[in-house]
């Protein structure tokens, strides 16, 4: 089957459906494919906020931030090896894409602290009794709402496999479904799929050193957009930094948070024994995690953690945590040797009484607020997983995509995960939806320039 549009998006995640509303809210017609039954992608798993600075919700909290110092703490938080063009320019549209999202109507009204940045600059929504929601599961369906408002058509369970190229510049997309072949002729393709962290070979191959490692990503999240650009000549840059976390739950992608270890939570291994210092870098907990025989290891907190928690209540509910009414109970459960965890245990206990960890030098003993010393206990299974992929395809300000020589690609647009060079090293927690929403704005802008052109 045939079909036209002035512009056609691979990807209906944050940054597919914000270019889609606004190249159509300018009058072109557009496509938008989306490989998954549901749209929303990694997006939908966003639990934190956007970073945004010098906006109205600021200004009314009388929160002072700058344009400036978001672009200093994003530097920094990414080992400085950020395309700095591009953290510029989602600093200086960040408050704009705040005000389109109003516009839409997602209010992100309430602005908090996220980490690695010096003042509260992370918006996220509230409901009706002002509890905070969490970002991607709020913005999604106001997304899709605004694209069919806007007449965008949505090709569900299609997947994208090339993008079409006539004399340099890109003219459409090749794409399947399970009964239909596609092809997609356009005059500008935006390439909004995400990144490849749901992919383990792809990951693997680009840093071997990740073998063995379980995902937080949607299954769908496979870098079929960086393939498909780099099939076409584009640039890929940063491919080998993709940041961990090494407390995920092994079965369904889950994380835990890691403010339980440092509230005093224990990481054993698989003979109940403790193997490392708990509240170390996330990448050197999980290379220790890793180098544990079945490359996983246990979380214990004990119920004065639990009765101080929801978070951890949350974790037991969902099925997430085991639990023992005793360290011998948990130990059966868990299928560990029963005296050799009561001896971790016991050893731990003591240890914070004393105030020093004479086993990992953990430094926190001292200070560190529950001593696991209240039974019953909860053990949860966790591995380190791969959280999200800083590397892709190369873009300029204007998310026009690069090729090897470093010239623009005619017709050729990318935003958001599938890009790389906005985060660096490390990405802080906030900026992946910054990320999304302002440069898939100025990629629905400048598509649809391009189309008029
Ligand atoms: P971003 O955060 O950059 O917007 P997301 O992970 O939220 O990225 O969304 C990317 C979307 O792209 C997902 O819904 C995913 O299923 C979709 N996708 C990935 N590869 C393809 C493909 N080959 N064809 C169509 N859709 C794809």
């Amino acid at each position: 089957e045939t079909l036209d549009a002035d512009v056609v998006i691979i990807g209906a995640g944050g940054a597919g459906m914000t270019a889609a509303i606004t190249a159509a809210s300018e009058g072109k017609s557009v496509i938008i494919i989306e490989k998954a039954p549901i749209v929303g992608g990694n997006t939908s798993r966003a639990t934190g906020g956007m970073n945004a600075a010098e906006t109205k919700y600021q200004e009314t909290a009388g929160i002072e931030d700058s344009v400036e110092l978001f672009v200093e703490d994003t530097m920094k938080g990414g080992y400085e090896k950020n395309n700095k063009e591009l953290v510029q320019t989602m600093a200086e549209q960040s408050a704009s894409a705040i005000e389109f999202l109003d516009s839409i109507g997602a209010h992100l009204s309430d602005v908090g602290k996220a980490g690695g940045a010096s003042t509260n600059r992370s918006h996220r929504p509230v409901d009706a009794e002002g509890k905070i929601l969490s970002v991607g599961s709020y913005l999604v369906p106001i997304f899709e709402q605004a694209a069919k408002d806007n007449n965008v058509t949505f090709y569900m369970e299609t997947e994208a496999t090339e993008i079409m190229m006539n004399e340099g510049a890109a003219v459409g997309v090749k794409a399947s479904s399970a009964n239909t072949d596609y092809t997609i002729n356009a005059k500008a393709v935006i390439l909004a799929t995400g990144g490849f962290g749901g992919n383990l070979e792809m990951v693997e191959s680009y840093k071997p050193e990740l073998k063995g490692y379980v995902t937080t990503n949607a299954s769908t999240i496979t870098g079929d957009g960086i393939k498909m650009a780099e099939a076409v000549g584009a640039n890929l840059v940063d491919m080998a930094e993709i940041q961990i976390h090494p407390t995920v739950v092994q079965s369904n992608g889950a994380l835990i948070t890691e403010s339980l270890r440092g509230d005093g939570a224990i990481l054993v291994n698989n003979e109940g024994k403790r193997f490392t210092n708990e509240v170390l870098t996330r990448d050197v907990v999980s290379a220790n995690i890793i180098a544990e025989e079945g490359s996983a290891a246990w979380l214990i907190v004990d119920q004065q953690m639990f009765d101080d928690s929801n978070v951890i209540q949350g974790y037991v509910n969902k099925g997430y945590m085991i639990q023992g009414d005793t360290i011998a109970d948990l130990a059966k459960a868990m299928e560990v040797d029963e005296a050799t965890l009561q001896e971790t245990i016991d050893n731990w206990v003591g240890m914070v009484k004393a105030g020093e960890d004479t086993d990992f030098g953990r430094d926190d003993l001292a200070t560190v607020k529950y001593d696991l010393s209240k039974a019953p206990y909860y053990a949860v299974k966790i591995a380190p997983g791969v959280h999200h992929t800083m590397g892709g395809v190369e873009i300029n300000t204007n998310t026009e995509v690069i090729n090897k020589n470093g010239e623009v690609i005619p017709g050729l647009y990318a935003a958001g995960e599938v890009t790389g060079g906005v985060h660096g090293g490390n990405r802080l927690g906030g900026n992946a939806v910054a990320d999304i929403i302002v440069f898939g704005r100025i990629a629905g802008q400048n598509a649809a320039t391009y189309v008029s052109k």
